[in-house]
């Protein structure tokens, strides 16, 4: 049978050169996913589904020599073209000149930058000595070739000041398409919960560049909005399905952080037919406790009424359900 849904595979082929602090996707290894492996997972998912999207990458795009040839195997194994989403590889940008004439010849406009402050915060935020000083290197060369760079600044109470600081340099190399946000707060990110920027901490000179400011909530106003909430947080795709496949070639939808409750099943070890079952059912241990828990229970059990944390609402409920999720499951699998 085959399901009238474009099917987005997102395998993590080359891996990452970065290890972000906040990264929801956590510490995944950097393990090679060999070409052979890629075209196989689409043969085994092609006859089940409409249309199929493959990426050849979950995490930094383009973080491969052959990302050239790479990028014309992702199309060839692709019924519905890959997108960009603005997104490159600033490691890549620096160190190999044919890279940024590549991405405007492909019909790049724009490329997002991510940092962390200036260049003490941005090194160790990233994991990487050495990345400040890039992303600003990157932001040339992308002007030289005529394509614009964004920049997105993730904001806590350890690095605020830095943040408004980094404003200035932004103005200065005529950055103006900058966006600040605290980011989600799965993954690593949750990690820096302790850290969370306050809403009351949100320097004046960084609200008009904040991110959906109007709507962002402390973690209090987000307590009070569901504490009498009976209904259920669950998930779901939009028109596209949209999988992600870890080099242990585990497969997970790309709702929130690979933990086991996440997981759908693995390439080598489940049948096809039971993978593409689950997929289509939403059949995965997390889904199964999010339809049995209401989120007022869950604010209740793990939401703190006088925290000034920020968070958007669908973030602070997905937080919340990944609490539950640890103690009723991931942390007995381990
Ligand atoms: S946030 Fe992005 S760049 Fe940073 S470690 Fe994760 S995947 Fe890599």
């Amino acid at each position: 049978m085959k399901f009238e849904r474009t099917l987005a595979i997102c395998v993590d082929m080359n891996g990452c050169p970065n290890r972000c602090k906040h990264c929801w996707l956590g510490d995944l290894p950097n393990l090679i996913v060999n070409d052979k492996t890629a075209t196989k997972i689409v043969k085994l998912f092609k006859p089940f589904f409409a249309n199929i999207t493959f990426y050849s990458w979950l995490r930094e795009p383009d973080f491969t020599a052959d990302y050239k040839a790479r990028w014309l195997k992702d199309n060839k194994l692709s019924t519905i073209k890959p997108q960009r989403f603005e997104l490159a590889s600033y490691y890549t940008i620096v160190r190999d000149k044919e890279y940024a004439e590549w991405l405007k010849m492909i019909g790049t406009k724009k490329v997002q930058l991510t940092f962390f402050g200036l260049q003490a915060m941005t090194d160790k935020y990233v994991g990487r000595k050495g990345a400040y000083e890039e992303l600003i290197a990157a932001t040339k060369i992308l002007k030289a070739n005529d394509i614009e760079a964004r920049w997105q600044i993730f904001i806590n109470e350890e690095n605020k000041d830095d943040v408004s600081r980094l404003l200035d340099v932004a103005a200065t190399h005529n950055v103006t398409d900058i966006f600040v946000h605290e980011g989600s707060c799965d993954g690593n990110n949750r990690k820096l919960y302790d850290i969370r920027i306050n809403k009351s901490n949100i320097p004046d000179k960084v609200k008009p560049h904040y991110l959906n400011y109007d709507n962002i909530l402390s973690e209090a106003e987000c307590y009070a909005l569901l504490k009498d909430d009976d209904s259920y947080f669950v998930p779901k795709n939009k028109d596209t399905i949209v999988i992600y496949i870890t080099s242990d070639l585990n497969v997970y939808f790309n709702f929130t952080n690979p933990s086991p409750a996440w997981a759908i099943g693995n390439i080598i070890d489940d049948e096809i037919s039971d993978l593409v079952r689950k997929i289509v059912a939403l059949d995965v241990p997390a889904l199964k406790f999010a339809r049995n828990v209401k989120v007022s229970e869950l604010v209740k059990l793990y939401g703190d009424p006088a925290s000034d944390k920020v968070f958007s609402i669908d973030d602070y409920k997905m937080y919340l359900l990944n609490n539950y999720l640890d103690e009723q499951f991931n942390n007995k699998v381990k």
